[in-house]
């Protein structure tokens, strides 16, 4: 059974766990924060206290928002830092921190990041491609960062590696209540390949 849109209600945000090196990206969270809580939109996120990742739970509470975060055991040391925001989940493997995540999201945002960030952007992207869900996903496009990430993307629609309609899964906006509104909007190209029988996303 293929994953039908829902409303956005949770919203999982992917983000780095560092700042990066100008203080617009820390900014760009806390503006995030405040429009997922004037949405009503629960924040669904990595659990960390550090980096984007906190500063984007700090502002969801602050406004007044619900956090869940969801760690794998290892990671907590390295990446909670005494804090914790909201409710935290402990799970035991990355595999099982992004499937969780996943399943309690009905839309997805990436604010800027590094590897973790683009391999959850990635997998849901790739989810969404091959069926298993059909839920919004933006790029949080701050200051233009994800400009080579969709230069990349057009050169590979160009070049024949992704299908035209593919392209059309995830929204881009440099203004986070417009990349919310836009995505509450979207829905997603049809014609993607369903994934029948795939409703364990602890298996996916
Ligand atoms: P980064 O964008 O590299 O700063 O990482 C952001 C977050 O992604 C951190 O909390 C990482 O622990 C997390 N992360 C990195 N790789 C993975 C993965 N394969 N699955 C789930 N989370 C990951």
């Amino acid at each position: 059974m293929s994953i039908s849109p829902k409303p956005m209600s949770s919203v999982g945000v992917f983000c780095g766990a560092s700042n990066g090196n100008h203080p617009r990206y820390r900014a760009a969270a806390e503006d995030l924060g405040r429009a997922l809580v004037a949405r009503g939109c629960r924040l669904v996120y990595g659990a960390g206290s550090i980096g984007l990742m906190g500063t984007v739970a700090r502002s969801v509470t602050q406004f007044g928002g619900s956090v869940l975060g969801i760690i794998p055991y290892a990671l907590t040391n390295k990446e909670l830092a005494g804090e914790t925001i909201g409710e935290v989940i402990h799970v035991d493997t990355m595999s099982q921190r992004k499937a969780l995540m996943a399943k309690e999201s009905d839309a997805f945002v990436a604010l800027p990041g590094g590897f973790g960030t683009m391999d959850e952007l990635f997998e849901m992207i790739t989810w969404s491609q091959v069926g298993i869900h059909r839920k919004s996903i933006g790029l949080y496009n701050v200051d233009g960062f994800f400009d080579p990430i969709l230069t990349w993307v057009d050169h590979a629609v160009k070049e024949g590696f992704i299908r035209p309609p593919h392209r059309e899964i995830f929204v881009v906006a440099n203004d986070p209540a417009l990349l919310l509104e836009t995505m509450a909007r979207h829905v997603p190209p049809v014609g993607l390949t369903t994934w029948e029988g795939v409703d364990d996303w602890s298996n996916s």
